[in-house]
């Protein structure tokens, strides 16, 4: 049986000999990306025929191969993390074929519509409603931090279809066109000076009825699904994906693909991993702390920890007991060294920390890590709703008591019914 390090050579070796074949950097993103997606590397995780069923490991190998061949990777963002999975896992073999290629090729930008005002972590009290017109749905309501909603195609939506239910139960999971009369993007501006995120007023929105993902009133256990997925992928550190943004609205797909080689070499502003290691240990000896005492022991600590995820995802993939709660705890992992990353990179720059802009030291990156990391202990599910999952369904805690599971929905006290 060949071994992991032969596996991996032997993929390393077919994509270097795919990128000589196929690869220039006068080609344009979206002509680079369609050949990835023909070839299943596009998303080599996914299994065939969208991708090529591979490992965590020997896609970082395709990844790792087309970035020593100065090649873009393939087209990242909520598509090919969230949706394409849910997909795969919950949708009818028409609505996958209908859909699949343009993520993979990154034709298609999507977003995730699943937050609104009054259901965060209480994800389930959702109000935005969909009504049964015939062969479409009528969607009416507000959701809320929907990241790259501005650039989006496509939403993969949950509204509620049976407000008698339980809330629960009467939940459905849809991909909704975003491009029409009744949907309206405003994005909102957060304190990195960015608009990663948007509100978006649904009203009157149209979904065909076969673009229901799953089963109608069934969508809480899609939901689940992609927040899983989620929760994985962020515990798993940012994506080895293109910076091009996929989708026809961000205009990248017609610009030249060279043009966007060497931006993964930026900072993951929103994960910890080697690289910002690497980085934060040449900052240490650029400022002269690297023989400070306190400095080297919070470099190790963040270094042992680092070593400590590496080899808990070591010990899943070597078929350890699971539990069901990895995906939460891996997301917790994360958080948590975010917060200890961003606490080094304040004693590393000191006063130095408050300045911004590419002329800054680290060219303003560390600084903008230290502004946006609260954000993974929010998304995705907060630290406390991460916790509340795993006392409930890992360690078999009493769930907190509440009358909310039985009671039709409409006779809550949520969002605007309160
Ligand atoms: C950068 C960013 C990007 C995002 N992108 C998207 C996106 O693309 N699509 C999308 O749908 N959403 C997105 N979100 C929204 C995110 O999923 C929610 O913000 C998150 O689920 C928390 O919900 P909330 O903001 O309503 O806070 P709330 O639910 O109001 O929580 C407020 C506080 O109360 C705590 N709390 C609430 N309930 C409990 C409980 N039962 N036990 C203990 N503590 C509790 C929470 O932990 C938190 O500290 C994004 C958020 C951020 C910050």
């Amino acid at each position: 049986m060949a071994t992991s390090e032969e596996n991996t050579a032997t993929v390393s070796a077919e994509v270097d000999a795919f990128v000589e074949a196929n690869w220039s950097p006068e080609l344009t993103v979206g002509e680079w990306w369609a050949r990835l997606a023909k070839a299943g590397l596009s998303h080599p995780m996914l299994p065939p025929p969208w991708g090529r069923g591979y490992p965590r490991d020997l896609a970082s190998a395709v990844s790792a191969s087309l970035g020593r061949n100065g090649a873009i990777g393939g087209p990242g963002g909520i598509g090919s993390a969230l949706t394409a999975p849910t997909l795969l896992a919950h949708g009818r073999p028409d609505l996958v074929d209908r859909l699949m290629p343009g993520i993979l090729d990154g034709q298609e930008g999507w977003c995730q519509l699943f937050s609104e005002p009054g259901a965060g972590s209480d994800l389930a009290g959702l109000q935005t409603r969909a009504v049964r017109d015939g062969d479409e749905w009528v969607v009416t309501g507000q959701k809320v931090w929907t990241s790259t909603g501005q650039h989006a195609d496509w939403g993969i939506l949950i509204a509620r279809t049976d407000p008698d239910a339980p809330k629960h139960a009467g939940i459905t999971y849809f991909a909704i066109p975003m491009h029409q009369p009744g949907v309206d993007v405003r994005p909102l501006r957060e304190m990195t000076g960015r608009a990663l995120f948007n509100e978006v007023f649904l009203d009157g929105a149209r979904v065909p009825h076969a673009n229901v993902i799953g089963e109608v009133n069934g969508g809480w256990k899609v939901a689940n699904t992609t927040l899983t997925v989620e929760r994985t992928g962020i515990g798993g550190g940012g994506g080895s994906f293109s910076a091009a943004a996929p989708g026809t609205v961000a205009g990248h797909l017609a610009r030249r693909a060279g043009d966007f080689v060497g931006h993964r070499a930026s900072l993951d502003v929103g994960s910890v991993g080697r690289s910002t290691f690497a980085m934060l240990r040449q900052l240490a000896s650029e400022r002269g702390l690297a023989g400070e005492p306190v400095v080297r022991q919070e470099l190790a600590l963040l270094y042992t920890h680092l070593e400590i995820v590496r080899m808990t995802g070591q010990r899943a993939k070597a078929g350890g007991a699971r539990t069901g709660g990895e995906g939460n705890l891996a997301k917790l992992r994360m958080t948590e060294l975010v917060r200890q990353g961003r606490h080094l990179v304040g004693r590393l720059l000191g006063p130095d920390a408050t300045l911004w802009g590419t002329e800054a030291p680290s060219r303003g990156q560390l600084q903008e890590m230290i502004v946006f990391s609260p954000a993974p202990s929010i998304y995705g599910g907060t630290d406390e709703v991460q916790r509340n999952i795993i006392g409930e369904r890992v360690l078999g805690l009493p769930k907190e008591p509440g009358s909310d599971r039985d009671t039709p929905f409409r006779d809550l006290l949520v969002g605007t019914q309160r």
